[in-house]
């Protein structure tokens, strides 16, 4: 009976020891090692806390910061990636919300760590990784250990500014991970090309289908997005079959006319999720690589990544609209009018999720956990949680799900970043010479437009929001205004901003 991912673990590690589990462009840790490091600095952990805890990993994208994800998991706790770069403003927000037990930092980072850190024990995880391993200690947090207890909390955009930190157990990514061997073919000969952070919910297809088959993974260094030739030169060094990007990565490449010269001759699965992946880049992507397998995944990280899949097996014109399929195994998906009734075929209604897969809600956040999660209406006689996604979709003709946009101002920028513009404008009208503003989103152009009345000239308020918000958030483009267009209700006539500076 699998309740816990480090049964993954130890289990590719008695059959792979010596093999790369995760690699990058300048480190490598074995499955062996990997299993060793997190048992030491599992033990390290259980000395000084207790279990099903916060442990914040302050860590680069790198082999060594899923060892300590694993050791906050040896301990009985649950990890939480931080991104370096985070302003401190937006860290401190997230530890308001999570209190964590405990801040692992790697060398990189240690001079931030105290200052990150607040009240939390920190260690470098190093340091940690070479203490002696407990087994007794080890032995009994996984006794009492149970498959619904958290792994990982993923802090993603709030739109009261505050983010919200979803809760992920152990039960939802091993049914996560054998989906992924049983549908999508991920087996121990996977050799996978990492693209997403690790505090993106797609990282988790790379992460745990390694763990889960003895595969591997490389984390692609990140100038090899801007650089495709540099890209291809490591797909091919590497010899990654299977890939699963945003459609923006996989759009820049498709665009830069590179598939045309350089075929990735080695791969043979191309995945994707995260935001529409236009056919016209698609097309180009099976013209280059016919007997590969194609899958379009969808998901919100409240449902542990992906709800809903569709492998492309047929034609599509480049303008037609690509489907996201059927619910995977194990997930029902309802797709809801505003009474709550299912809709028919071809009429729109909100995606709605169910099983396993749905978080526990947001971490510390009851408020935000009842708006979100609530009682399956069409269900008056017991409890059965149901997730809105606030996603618009239709059942198609071939009973396909289809997918068709965002139901409020949550946006997805740059392939991976899922924003709030409520939350950029939290940090906006906190600026003190911001009378009003609000935060439009150009989606052709993937812009963030910032509309505002003050006395700061642009120049000055991106400084001013810099300090509050991470760099993916920040305004692409700055409109000042005299006033702002209001509706009857005295709200931001949000309609006519966008029509005048939109279009
Ligand atoms: P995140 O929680 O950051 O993974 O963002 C989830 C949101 O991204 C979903 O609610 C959708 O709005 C969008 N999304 C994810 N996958 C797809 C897809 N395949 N097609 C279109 N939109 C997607």
């Amino acid at each position: 009976m699998q309740m816990n991912i480090l049964e993954y673990l130890e289990a590719s590690a008695a059959r792979f020891p010596d093999k790369i589990a995760f690699g990058d462009d300048k480190t490598t840790l074995t499955f062996a090692q990997l299993n060793e490091k997190a048992r030491r600095a599992g033990s390290y952990l259980s000395a000084r806390i207790g279990t099903n805890v916060p442990v914040a990993v302050f860590m680069e994208k790198t082999p060594e910061c899923l060892a300590a994800f694993f050791a906050a998991v040896s301990a009985g706790c649950f990890y939480v990636p931080l991104d370096t770069k985070m302003p401190a403003e937006r860290i401190k927000l997230i530890f308001d919300t999570l209190h964590p037990a405990f801040v692992f930092y790697d060398a990189k980072n240690a001079a931030n760590a105290a200052a990150v850190a607040g009240q939390a024990q920190t260690a470098l995880f190093s340091d940690a990784a070479s203490a002696d391993i407990d087994e007794a200690a080890l032995a009994r947090i996984r006794r009492d250990h149970v498959d619904t207890d958290l792994l990982y909390v993923l802090f993603t955009s709030g739109s009261t500014g505050v983010p919200k930190g979803v809760t992920i157990s152990h039960r939802s990514i091993i049914d996560w991970a054998d989906w992924l061997h049983e549908t999508l073919d991920i087996d121990e000969n996977a050799v996978l090309g990492n693209q997403a952070p690790f505090v993106f919910d797609n990282s988790t297809l790379d992460i745990y289908s390694t763990l889960k088959n003895g595969a591997t993974t490389w984390i692609i260094p990140k100038k090899c997005f801007s650089f495709h030739k540099t890209m291809m030169q490591f797909l091919a060094e590497h010899e990654i079959n299977t890939i699963f990007f945003v459609p923006s990565a996989l759009i820049a490449i498709a665009n830069s006319g590179i598939l045309e010269t350089t075929v990735p001759a080695t791969l043979q699965r191309v995945y994707f999720c995260g935001e529409v992946m236009p056919n016209r880049q698609l097309n180009m992507w099976r013209r280059a690589l016919p007997e590969a397998k194609f899958c379009n995944m969808y998901g919100p990280t409240e449902i542990t990544d992906v709800c809903a899949y569709y492998i492309v097996d047929r034609e599509f014109d480049d303008d037609e609209p690509l489907p996201i399929g059927f619910p995977c195994k194990n997930t029902r998906i309802l797709i809801l009018n505003d009474e709550n009734r299912p809709v028919g075929t071809d009429e729109t209604g909100e995606l709605c999720v169910l099983g396993t897969c749905l978080s526990h809600g947001y971490y510390n956040n009851p408020a935000q956990t009842e708006k979100a999660f609530v009682q399956n209406p069409l269900n008056t006689v017991f409890t059965e949680r149901m997730y809105r996604t606030g996603d618009l979709a239709r059942w198609n003709d071939r009973g396909e799900i289809m997918f068709l946009g965002r139901k409020d101002f949550q946006i997805k920028h740059q392939g991976c970043y899922r924003i709030e513009l409520g939350e950029i404008e939290t940090a906006l009208l906190a600026v003190p010479s911001v009378s009003n503003g609000c935060c439009l989103f150009d989606e052709p152009k993937d812009e963030i437009v910032c509309v505002y009345i003050g006395g700061e000239d642009p120049q000055a308020l991106a400084r001013q929001l810099a300090v509050k918000l991470p760099t993916y958030m920040m305004p692409n483009r700055y409109v000042q205004l005299e006033r702002l267009p209001m509706t009857i209700n005295d709200k931001i006539d949000r309609v006519t901003l966008k029509k005048t500076y939109i279009g």
